[in-house]
């Protein structure tokens, strides 16, 4: 049964995200709506050992409250919450999906092909915003446009992001993701992607 307490699932979260090496070292971020204000993950430790103390929190003007040093991604991740469905953000390294982001002949407007109904259903085109440094308000600002219609894209030659209303979707989406990507590398060249029609063809009946 799944606890009741939203932090102890979102810790819950950040040691899955760990666990299914979606993140190298202390590399990557996740955060959650609570109220009126946000939970995130600090700088420099490794969402492997988080423990719910550690968390930092942000109001809705950027403002931490209390302790602690929130993610270096933590603008990127209130520009998300713009958005009044969006409750978890989640940005990762998960290494096939990096691997796609570090192609030379990226397509930005759909990074790899679609292969299975899942993804094409909850991911499909996925996009990729060009490269910022990680951390600066330059790539926090590069994922609004995108963002605002869509819960998932790439960050180029650096990682996944993606949004959803629960933990649930949100972490499905990193899944259908790297799921995705590993079999684009596996094919390596071989693959039949699912034609346009096929896709159009699943709207509405998946
Ligand atoms: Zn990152």
């Amino acid at each position: 049964m799944k606890s009741p307490n939203p932090l102890t699932r979102f810790i819950d979260l950040c040691h899955r995200i760990y666990a299914r090496d979606f993140v190298p070292g202390s590399g990557g971020n996740a955060s959650m709506r609570l109220g009126d204000r946000i939970v995130i993950t600090p700088s420099g430790v490794s969402l492997g050992m988080l423990e719910e103390q550690d968390l930092v929190t942000i109001a809705m003007d950027g403002s931490v409250i209390g302790a602690g040093k929130p993610s270096k991604e933590w603008r990127m991740h209130m520009n998300c919450y713009e958005r009044d469905d969006v409750n978890v953000v989640i940005h990762v390294h998960s290494p096939y999906s990096v691997a796609v982001a570090c192609l030379t002949d990226l397509d930005h407007s759909c990074a790899m092909p679609v292969y299975t109904p899942g993804y094409s259903v909850r991911v499909g085109a996925l996009p990729v915003v060009p490269y910022y440094r990680a951390g600066s308000t330059e790539l926090a600002n590069s994922i609004i446009a995108i963002m605002a219609d869509r819960n998932s894209l790439l960050l180029e030659n650096h990682g996944v992001l993606t949004v959803g209303a629960t933990i649930d979707q949100a972490f499905n989406l990193v899944e259908e993701i790297e799921e995705n990507a590993h079999l684009h590398f596996t094919l390596n060249g071989r693959g039949k992607p699912l034609s346009r029609q096929q896709q159009d063809d699943l709207n509405g009946k998946y």
